[in-house]
């Protein structure tokens, strides 16, 4: 089985891109390459951050990688918060840095009055292989619900509604329903079909 290391130690995030990448890989994570520190994620795009973190990795460490960084578009709040996604709740006085309460807090009380919930999450996966770097994309389209619905997932899952859902948050759905669709799902899916060719 080939090995191949993902830049993140969330270890929610490892096992949806295990399952989306099936038996043909073998996904490590930083902590098995023996990498502990936070790696600087201080671009101001999402393509800027994924490609800073394998960078960072690739030039410590030696190894080719792959790194996802995601952001939720909402269209009420034009594009926001986006690069910001992990820290939107505490840029706004609502607790720490990637707490998902806060951030689900700050979202809904900003869509209090909004009649247009539409929102999309876009994922951007760098990868360095033999010195050589190279993006890709997947993006989901839905909608901010009022309040929050079922209990699986993690971020903003409970409030998220993607189209092809039938009305249900990415919260209530199984993991394989979840990464059949998600923004994710989609970037890791051109991210393999890249590998197998390559
Ligand atoms: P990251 O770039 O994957 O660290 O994600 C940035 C922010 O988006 C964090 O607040 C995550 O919780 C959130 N996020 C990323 N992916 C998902 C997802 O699949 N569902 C819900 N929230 C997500």
């Amino acid at each position: 089985m080939k090995e191949i290391i993902m830049a993140t130690n969330n270890a929610h995030k490892l096992e949806e891109v295990r399952q989306i990448l099936g038996n043909a890989y073998h996904v490590k994570g930083l902590y098995e390459i023996g990498c502990h520190e936070d790696i600087p994620e201080t671009a101001d795009t999402l393509e800027g951050n994924a490609l800073q973190k394998v960078r960072y990795v690739h030039e410590h460490y030696g190894v080719d990688c792959f790194a996802d960084d995601t952001g939720l578009e909402v269209s009420a709040l034009n594009g926001a918060p986006g690069v910001f996604t992990a820290r939107f709740g505490a840029m706004n006085g609502y607790g720490e840095s990637h707490d998902a309460n806060a951030n689900i807090r700050c979202l809904l009380d900003k869509l209090q009055d909004a009649t247009d919930r539409s929102a999309r999450f876009r994922t951007v996966v760098a990868l360095v292989q033999d010195g050589r770097e190279h993006l890709f994309e997947g993006t989901v389209e839905g909608r901010i619900l009022s309040q929050e619905s079922g209990e699986g997932g993690f971020g903003y899952d409970p409030v998220f509604a993607p189209k092809e859902g039938n009305g249900l948050a990415f919260a209530q759905m199984t993991a394989e329903e979840k990464n059949a669709i998600s923004h994710r799902g989609r970037a890791i899916t051109r991210l393999a079909e890249y590998l197998k060719n390559n």
